[in-house]
């Protein structure tokens, strides 16, 4: 654990900067969100194709957005028919032979039979997530959306092997980030671009951080968290020191630090002709010993 390590008091103001100049436009081109974007003035079909692409989102951005692609083409580009009650039997035929990393598509058909349940008990993903917000927090939201996701244990209509661990919760002592789930909440909550905001009611103050590999990285060399491990520890950690900067919307700052990490703008070493012009250079830990311009 490295505790001498911090931000210089400029920290905020170089965040901002960092933020302020960041070309958007050309990052949210390869981000899996720029699938559901379109879909931003239809609540229901952003919701439900919303949960499928971040539940697809395992390894670099451009094998997500295929496989996001290749489900879309196989459900014939309706998620809103994939939701309904018969939707998960439609499609099972089609999905069958679907692959994207560990995922398979008999998983992704009982995805579309938890979702079309937990629409018809909760009226919508948000509905419950935003219930689960109001009584017991953030943790508490994100639990009923995972718990009702994976379906009740034992049941008849049993989940496919490895369907479970899709949805990791941070009840339960799970080690998980729970990446793809707070990556979820972020697109469908803030309505500060580049998310979609078709949740109403969820302050974006509440969210917390979709901790992926990129933005631990930088997170951890920033002076955010003085952590390890990437669990759910480690969000609270740097989602509150997020909150130092913007406490009403900490969250803006996690599209810039993952795709500074996964556009090679930060090369994660040592390299001045980067690094040189970089912001936070001030504030990380590679450069700690060196005055600033040196
Ligand atoms: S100074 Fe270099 S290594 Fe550090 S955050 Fe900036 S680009 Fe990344």
């Amino acid at each position: 654990m490295n505790s001498l390590h911090h931000p210089t008091p400029e920290f905020p103001a170089h965040l901002e900067a960092l933020y302020r100049q960041f070309p958007f436009e050309r990052s949210l081109a390869r981000d899996p969100l720029s699938c559901i974007r379109p879909l931003r003035e239809n609540p229901t079909a952003a919701e439900v194709a919303g949960i499928f692409a971040a539940t697809l989102a395992i390894g670099n951005v451009t094998s997500i957005r295929r496989a996001y692609a290749d489900l879309e083409r196989r459900i014939g580009h309706d998620f809103v028919a994939l939701a309904e009650p018969d939707g998960a039997a439609e499609a099972r035929p089609a999905l069958r032979s679907f692959r994207h990393r560990w995922i398979r598509g008999n998983q992704l058909s009982f995805l579309a039979g938890r979702v079309a349940a937990t629409r018809r008990e909760h009226g919508s993903l948000g509905e419950l997530f935003r219930g689960g917000l109001e009584d017991g927090g953030f943790v508490e939201g994100l639990d009923r959306l995972a718990q009702s996701l994976r379906g009740p244990r034992g049941s008849r209509a049993t989940a496919p092997r490895g369907y479970r661990a899709l949805f990791p919760t941070p009840i339960e002592g799970s080690h998980s980030p729970c990446k793809r789930l707070t990556l979820y909440i972020r697109w469908m909550s803030r309505s500060g671009f580049p998310d979609l905001g078709v949740w109403r009611g969820v302050p974006s103050s509440e969210l917390r951080i979709p901790l992926d590999l990129h933005v631990y990285w930088i997170a951890y060399h920033l002076g955010l968290t003085h952590r390890r491990t990437r669990n759910w520890k480690t969000v609270e950690e740097v989602t509150a020191q997020l909150r130092t900067v913007d406490p009403l919307d900490p969250i803006k700052y996690d599209f810039v630090l993952c795709h500074t990490g996964i556009s090679g703008d930060c090369p994660k070493e040592r390299d001045l002709s980067v690094c040189g012009p970089c912001v936070v250079r001030p504030d990380c830990l590679l450069w700690r010993h060196t005055r600033r311009g040196s």
